[in-house]
């Protein structure tokens, strides 16, 4: 092909033995991340703990930043932000923002969940963010979250995860009844009261003279003898449902790894390493691990929360400028999995506009759909800036739409962070079967990625 032409690299094709290393290393540190960090809570406490094993500080408003500082801000356990602040003059040189999601689509217990029928004991839910709800049936399930008690006391939760603990499940229909399914279409397969969490099967027969001898009594007794909880507590708690196994390599050659939520972990992982190895770089940075994505990035946690401007008031003061200067300034990559082209299903994409496993970082310039809609759609000239850089630094990167026109969409934080007057482009891992409860990439997109934020931040 000659040198006009324009061509995807493959990223095992052009790495040596070391860099193939490198890539396997990496995606090992990554595997206790997304394995530890199953929900918003539990990936923030987690880069909250990474966060000061590097010296970061927590920050509260009231505090004055300085040249220097490494702080981070805990906004209510589920949405971190982690602020490096630069020698270099963010009044001229902005802020370098990568903004990330820790949320994952899942299944959310209900308000008031349980009840019984017909001998078992069932939680209701209410599912978070877009699933097909078909594949959360007939998996091992766990129970992640948090319940806020009577005394103001809040109990973590986490059950289904140690080799000796129970999980928890969705049932479907067996195949030999299953013909009336079957004809329905595959999203009405099962419904969104359809997905009732199977919790005990096993009467409470311990009090004789108990009239309640029921299986929701016995499992209210287990739950409030293992956490102290009684049943008006479920009214404050957040509890999720998450699949209960862990990351796993895929494939003879390990060059894929399936975990369930990489959608978003595999950005935030390599957007916090990012900022930790490149200790020394000059500029002011910001790595948001945002939630709500899911569901619209919306409330006190979500991207669309005035808290990501005031923290940026708060560094504009450091180098005495106003925040409009600092944000006309400023870049931000919106680190987020773009849907990675499937061989089997190749009707939903178009071949020359998709990412592809193993061919780097996938950078989408606009999201959206149907024309477009609802997405930023990022400048030539920021693409082209960041082209250079990534040229400089010898990351393979790659371009790709979310399918074909008209076919679907979807949209990211980028838009949230663009209204800012901030030059925004999405970029990430891509990824297959994308919210299915077992998503699959590949390590060498994985470790480009986290290259491509280091050459963001340098
Ligand atoms: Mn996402
Ligand atoms: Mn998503």
């Amino acid at each position: 092909m000659s040198d006009l032409a324009y061509k995807r690299t493959n990223v095992f094709e052009k790495a040596d033995d070391a860099k193939k290393k490198a890539i396997f290393d990496y995606a090992e540190g990554y595997k206790v991340f997304v394995d530890e960090g199953k929900t918003e809570r539990e990936a923030c406490a987690f880069a909250v703990a990474e966060a000061e094993k590097q010296g970061y500080k927590p920050f509260a408003f009231g505090q004055k930043l300085k040249k220097g500082d490494k702080v981070y801000y805990n906004n209510r356990g589920k949405n971190l932000y982690l602020i490096k602040v630069g020698e270099a003059d963010a009044s001229k040189e902005g802020v370098r923002i990568i903004a990330s999601h820790i949320d994952s689509p899942r299944i959310d217990l209900k308000q008031v969940p349980l009840y019984e029928s017909d001998g078992v004991a069932f939680a209701k839910t209410h599912y978070y963010g877009g699933i097909r709800k078909y594949q959360w049936a007939a998996i091992p399930l766990a129970l992640h979250g948090a319940i806020s008690l009577r005394d103001g006391n809040v109990v973590q939760v986490k059950i289904g995860e140690d080799q000796n603990d129970p999980v928890f499940y969705i049932s479907d229909l067996l195949p030999h009844l299953a013909a009336k399914q079957n004809a329905k279409p595959l999203g009405e397969g099962l419904g969104g009261e359809d997905l009732n969490i199977w919790l005990g099967n096993m009467p409470y027969t311990l009090a004789e003279e108990d009239k309640d001898k029921t299986v929701k009594e016995n499992v209210l007794r287990i739950l409030n003898e293992k956490y102290g909880i009684v049943e008006e507590d479920f009214l404050c708690a957040e509890l999720c449902v998450v699949p209960a196994y862990k990351a796993k390599d895929v494939g003879f050659d390990r060059a894929l790894l399936g975990a369930y939520g990489h959608d978003d972990r595999i950005c935030s992982y390599p957007a916090y390493t990012a900022l930790f190895d490149e200790e020394n770089s000059k500029h002011t940075v910001m790595v948001v691990l945002a939630d709500k994505e899911e569901i619209g990035s919306e409330g006190t946690t979500g991207m669309q929360c005035a808290l990501f401007s005031d923290l940026l008031d708060e560094i504009a003061r450091v180098f005495d400028t106003t925040s409009a200067c600092l944000r006309a300034h400023s870049k931000c990559l919106s680190a987020d999995v773009n849907a990675g082209f499937d061989p089997n299903f190749p009707e939903v994409s178009e071949k020359m506009n998709s990412a592809y496993l193993s061919h780097g970082a996938g950078l989408t310039k606009f999201t959206g759909s149907r024309g477009k809609g609802g997405s930023n759609d990022a400048d030539a000239e920021f693409i082209g800036w960041l082209r250079t850089r990534f040229a400089e630094n010898g990351i393979v990167w790659q371009t790709g739409e979310m399918g074909k026109v008209d076919v679907g969409g979807g949209g990211t934080v980028a838009k949230y962070i663009a209204n800012m007057n901030i030059d925004t482009v999405d970029i990430g891992v891509p990824v297959i079967s994308m919210h299915s409860p077992f998503e699959v990439i590949s390590k060498a997109d994985l470790y480009e990625v986290y290259l491509a934020f280091r050459a963001f931040i340098k």
